[in-house]
């Protein structure tokens, strides 16, 4: 009796998803919901929310999101926990609007297939830099990292979170803040790891010449690598050499310091 009723109220949540997309969940083990009324998920302390998508709009989301996906092998997803993902719009944290939202003590994500899509540079962005908060999260590392912060500048101070710094072109990318990509990534410890992640992905060739000329930004470049192989080994160089424009920076040789350069 529980078990009718509860497929009943199963089909009537969901839309099919495009074939691709199921696929990309079979291959990975998520569950794809694409809710064809308001989702609402209460987590611990906070509310997701969202609304459906249309047929449209996730069908040209589920490309792009499907090419940045393949690029994680099966046993990282794996470790990082993600077995349910939520294709919606409107999507809200706590009433905030988000592009994602990774929700941890649910072992599952949330994708908006609308929000910013004028820019699937900043879709791609968003796709890598909600699932590092997943893997991070998964490290017991999030946003108490005294070992990422002690990279930074003594003089550094984060501020008080992504969800406080909604300046426009925060997350534009940027050579004028020594160790960070973004003005976001200042925002707080997780920022900045999510952002490196992100953009090394999808900027890699940026992110590799502005290492070459920024120690903090490159000794944060190692010691993201170093832990995403200790997370899973399949994490490590192989994984790099698929992501097109990356340049690796050699992290053994020492790096002329920007107070060097200037003298010569
Ligand atoms: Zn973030």
């Amino acid at each position: 009796m529980l078990g009718s009723f509860a497929v009943l109220v199963f089909a009537g949540i969901g839309q099919t998803p495009p074939s691709s997309l199921s696929e990309l969940g079979t291959q990975y083990g998520f569950e794809v919901e694409v809710p064809t009324s308001t989702v609402s998920w209460q987590g611990q302390g906070y509310t997701v929310k969202g609304e459906p998508t249309s047929q449209d709009a996730l069908e040209k989301y589920t490309q792009l999101f499907a090419n940045e996906w393949k690029l994680y092998p099966v046993s990282f997803v794996k470790k990082a926990k993600v077995f349910k993902i939520t294709f919606c719009v409107s999507l809200s944290l706590n009433n905030q609007f988000r592009a994602a939202v990774p929700s941890y003590d649910a072992d599952r994500m949330f994708y908006d297939t609308a929000a910013g899509a004028y820019n699937s540079n900043y879709q791609r962005n968003v796709v890598h830099h909600e699932y590092f908060h997943m893997v991070d999260q998964r490290e017991k590392r999030l946003y108490t990292d005294p070992e990422w912060a002690s990279l930074n500048p003594p003089d550094f101070k984060y501020g008080s979170g992504g969800a406080q710094m909604r300046t426009s072109g925060a997350g534009s990318l940027t050579d004028k803040i020594p160790g960070f990509l973004t003005l976001y990534g200042t925002s707080g410890v997780e920022e900045d790891k999510a952002e490196l992640f992100a953009h090394m992905i999808v900027d890699g060739e940026f992110v590799a010449n502005r290492a070459k000329l920024d120690p903090v930004l490159n000794k944060k470049i190692g010691l993201l690598k170093k832990r995403l192989t200790e997370f899973d080994s399949s994490m490590g160089d192989l994984f790099w050499k698929k992501i097109p424009g990356w340049k690796p920076v050699d992290d053994k040789l020492p790096i002329l310091g920007l107070a060097k350069l200037n003298k010569n």
